[in-house]
């Protein structure tokens, strides 16, 4: 009995393309020898081996006689119309691989059974190969979709694509390191496939002379991971020992960064544990998710923040009493500073020489350097301003007030009377006015009276309105339990 390798049986060779042929040939009675029934169980065997390889690992289907199709697991109903390539056992096989129950696997395989076996009869015994390659296009620096299309030798297709209008809109936007999938059967090109995001795809199927557009999805799985860290130098060391991302690190420090001063506040011992979301594309991590809970225990304070979805679908984070852990004020305007000078009422002015209240805080950084509004306002001055130089004041509701001296320019859109939201690029770091170098001088004023803007208590944000409460306690109650289990667990592993 000859052996039949899954790897080198091209069974479109052996069964024929032509679906009516087969149809014609059942007509009367047959006779099934047992070594032809056997090759096509074989070839069946093939046929789901291969459906269930293009679930698991599509990159293993270099020459199986798949459309991609069957691979993007969310894709709904394709037309056979548009399957010039595909012969009806193809079709088949694109269908199971669409509903790819244990039952209608099955099915199939008992009722091909029969009639592939008509169809090796019926065949003559050489018949035209027919195959579906694949090509896949890493984008490169310089590529256009013309340019690849051309190496394709496919140029015709392109103005088919192009006629699409909006629809092939994402394909005139293609960058470098994205990547285009083509299928191609004996009758040309059969489907286009755009790698939008790891997560989204945009099929083209070829369907006379235009394409049929789909856009398709893969889910992500969640796995919740834990991190905890102590601090000795800095967060962002006690992060990465902790085998935190920079980006979430990043996140971690965003959502404490209303409360803690990273910069200024962090303490020797002070400790966090985090609760996070990883990931996982077939049982590969993809990224880091989002932080769905936190504690922060800083100079022996315990700060706790909880993802939270409201009613609305406004997703933020809260503490355990449903206070945003957002505030109405960034302490600090600019990223990627240092301190130069503090609030002092007694300072000795570093041009003029002379005792004169500093009533602000400096922030040295390059000049260019962005300059953040500390908080949701309205522009009520900017220009020049005396030894301020270039300067811009804020007016936030009616208690507060910010002003930002020796700007190098000031960001569009902020003319006077304009609304700017926090953390809106108000202007960049100069030297203008009375300067001795590139820094941003910051002030806070409460009522008209200035206040140290790394001192002063800054207004809470709202809390969640009552009709929310039940339902966010509710909803962070199993994780307060997480949290208590796991800070305690690693209070344990401290002091061993
Ligand atoms: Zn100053």
């Amino acid at each position: 009995m000859p052996k039949i390798e899954a790897n080198s049986v091209n069974y479109n060779s052996i069964i024929g393309s032509d679906f009516k042929n087969v149809a014609s040939s059942r007509k009367g009675p047959r006779h099934h020898s047992p070594l032809i029934i056997s090759i096509a169980a074989s070839l069946i065997g093939v046929i789901i081996v291969s459906v269930v390889l293009a679930h698991s690992n599509q990159s293993t289907l270099a020459k199986v006689n798949l459309s991609n199709t069957a691979v993007n697991s969310t894709a709904k109903e394709i037309p056979l119309a548009q399957k010039t390539v595909a012969d009806r056992i193809e079709n088949q096989v694109i269908w199971i691989a669409e509903k790819p129950t244990a039952l209608s696997v099955a099915t199939f395989a008992a009722e091909e059974l029969a009639l592939a076996a008509e169809e090796i009869q019926a065949m003559p015994v050489v018949t035209p190969l027919e195959e579906v390659t694949r090509v896949t296009i890493e984008v490169k620096k310089g590529d256009t979709l013309s340019s690849i299309f051309s190496e394709l030798d496919i140029h015709t297709e392109l103005t088919r694509l192009l006629n699409l209008g909006k629809d092939a809109k994402p394909f005139k936007k293609i960058y470098p390191g994205q990547k285009l999938h083509f299928l191609f059967g004996a009758s040309g090109l059969n489907t286009i496939e755009l790698e939008k995001s790891i997560t989204k795809s945009l099929f083209l199927y070829r369907n006379d002379e235009s394409f049929i557009v789909e856009e398709a999805h893969r889910e992500l799985n969640k796995i919740s991971q834990v991190a905890t860290g102590t601090i000795n130098n800095s967060l962002f060391l006690a992060g990465q020992n902790a085998g935190m991302s920079d980006g979430l690190i990043m996140d971690l420090a965003g959502i404490f960064g209303w409360d803690i001063d990273f910069a200024l506040d962090i303490r020797k011992g002070d400790n966090f544990t985090v609760l996070y979301e990883e990931l996982y594309l077939e049982g590969e991590k993809v990224r880091d998710g989002n932080i769905i809970s936190a504690e922060f225990i800083n100079n022996g304070r315990q700060y706790r923040a909880f993802r939270y979805t409201d009613s609305h679908e406004k997703t933020e984070y809260y503490s355990p009493d449903g206070k945003s852990m957002r505030k109405p004020f960034l302490r600090t305007p600019v990223n990627l500073a240092r301190i130069s000078s503090y609030f002092n009422l007694r300072r000795k002015h570093p041009i003029l020489n002379k005792i004169r209240a500093h009533k602000g805080v400096d922030y040295a950084a390059s000049t260019g350097t962005p300059i953040m509004a500390s908080g949701d306002g309205k522009v009520v001055h900017r220009g020049k301003k005396g030894g301020y130089g270039n300067t811009v004041i804020l007016r936030h509701g009616n208690t507060y007030t910010t002003l930002y001296a020796h700007m190098s320019k000031y960001a569009k859109s902020t003319g006077v009377g304009s609304s700017v939201r926090q953390a809106q690029i108000i202007g960049y770091i100069g030297s203008s006015g009375l300067a001795t170098g590139p820094h941003l001088h910051y002030e806070f004023r409460v009522n008209g009276v200035h206040r140290n803007p790394l001192k002063v208590k800054l207004p809470s944000a709202k809390p969640l309105p009552d009709s929310e409460m039940d339902r966010f306690q509710a909803s962070i109650q199993p994780l307060v339990v997480q949290l208590d289990a796991y800070t305690q667990n690693a209070l344990v592993m401290r002091d061993l």
